[in-house]
């Protein structure tokens, strides 16, 4: 299984390195662009960045509850085995070095930053995992998403400067909490993912040929209503779902235009508009933007076979409005496209670019396409086309750390 997954992402690295450079709008994180060097501003004490408290969305997010050792999100934290960093683990068990996938990331970078720095010194950490409760209610050293610092020479003078470069790593919120040590905690992995997969709710209506179903009750191999390259109305199948999971919560907009048609999505699926109500083929005028980004005075796209509709027509929009809900779903479809609630969405995210997106998941519908062919294929299809247990499509993920390395931030969106 394990050497399926690394041919697919084999597929994925020739088919990014085939890709013409023209598709890389603006110069990428991995081009040769000279980065003048940055002037870094050290914190100050009970400083905290960004300027927001800990558990908001701008920041860590919130508590999802502490993490024990019998608890089965247990298996989710990872141990930092990093031989760059200190561990002062005075409890003896290991527990400082037990964290969160995106928390461990997110030292790794920083342990890096602090050896170039000042040479000769390692980042210390002095508490991570918490199973003990030596800290505040609800604090996410519970779950492994806060780690305390110092550096390995445990000069105070360093502190402020070590806790600027922990929000040069990426960690979500960096407070200089003590003269003692520096905090720094990330947002819940899951959060992350959902950012990645980018969704509908169980609810968005759907239009199939066995007729119009919820979300939730849509399947792998069911043929649904997108639109053709053409801007054509036409049914599409479901080869996979990129993220199907009906406990996830996650923070959803809703947009309302003027005759009363309404979608719900994501902040970061794509969706397409158009600034004006052209006549003619409106797909051909539309973009496609982040669903977070669609202001009222665009207009979305609908149609829908039961109004014998054959191009799309546009509806301004007249409001946009935001909501944390349960249940978050991604299906693919073959098209790319997807009519959800007669409003017509990309079925992608992050990438800002629906031509890249499709492009890159070139080797998914080839792949579901070979499998009608070939039996064989099917199992290695499977594995490609298994959500893992945490919901997010494993491609996804995949192609995800491929593109963040090719693609410039103008079309990709980092989390
Ligand atoms: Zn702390």
């Amino acid at each position: 299984m394990y050497c399926s997954l690394k041919l697919v992402q084999a597929v994925v690295i020739i088919l990014l390195l085939v890709t013409p450079l023209s598709l890389q709008c603006g110069p990428g994180r991995g081009s040769g662009r000279r980065r003048r060097p940055r002037k870094l501003t050290p914190l100050v004490f009970k400083q905290h960045v960004p300027n927001v408290s800990e558990n908001t969305i701008g920041a860590s997010g919130l508590s999802d509850g502490a993490i024990t050792k019998e608890d089965p999100k247990f298996k989710d934290l990872v141990s930092n085995e990093n031989p760059n960093i200190e561990f002062k683990d005075e409890e003896r068990t290991g527990a400082d070095r037990m964290m969160s996938e995106r928390c461990k990331e997110k030292l790794n970078m920083l342990a890096i930053s602090v050896m170039n720095q000042w040479p000769g010194v390692k980042l210390r950490v002095t508490e991570a995992w918490d199973e003990d409760g030596t800290h505040s209610k609800d604090s996410l050293h519970y779950e492994g998403r806060a780690v305390d610092i110092t550096t390995s020479d445990k000069d105070r003078a360093k502190y402020g400067m070590l806790a600027r470069l922990a929000v040069e790593s990426g960690f979500d919120w960096v407070y200089y909490e003590s003269r003692n040590h520096i905090h720094c905690s990330v947002k819940s992995d899951s959060s992350v993912a959902i950012k990645i997969g980018g969704c509908f709710p169980g609810y968005g209506m759907v239009t199939t040929q066995r007729g119009t179903v919820a979300m939730d009750h849509l399947a792998v191999g069911d043929m649904v209503l997108g639109v053709g390259s053409g801007g054509q109305l036409e049914f599409s199948e479901v080869i996979t779902f990129l993220d199907r999971n009906i406990g996830e919560t996650a923070l959803f907009y809703t947009i309302t235009t003027e005759d009363g048609r309404t979608i719900t999505l994501t902040a970061k699926h794509l969706i397409y508009v158009t600034d004006s109500n052209c006549t003619g083929n409106v797909f051909d005028s539309s973009v496609v933007v982040y669903a977070e980004t669609v202001k009222p005075g665009q207009f979305l796209l609908y149609g829908n076979h039961d109004d014998n509709v054959e191009y799309l027509k546009a509806s301004r929009v007249t409001m946009v409005t935001s909501r944390t809900e349960r249940g978050v779903y991604a299906p693919l479809t073959h098209s790319g496209t997807i009519v959800v609630d007669g409003v017509v969405a990309s079925c992608y995210a992050v990438i800002n670019n629906a031509n890249i997106a499709h492009l890159v998941f070139a080797p998914i519908r080839g792949l579901y396409d070979l499998s009608a062919h070939a039996p064989w294929l099917t199992q290695l299809s499977d594995v490609v086309n298994t959500p893992d247990p945490k919901g997010v499509h494993r491609y996804a993920k995949v192609l995800y750390n491929f593109a963040s390395l090719f693609l410039s931030r103008s079309v990709l969106y980092v989390p």
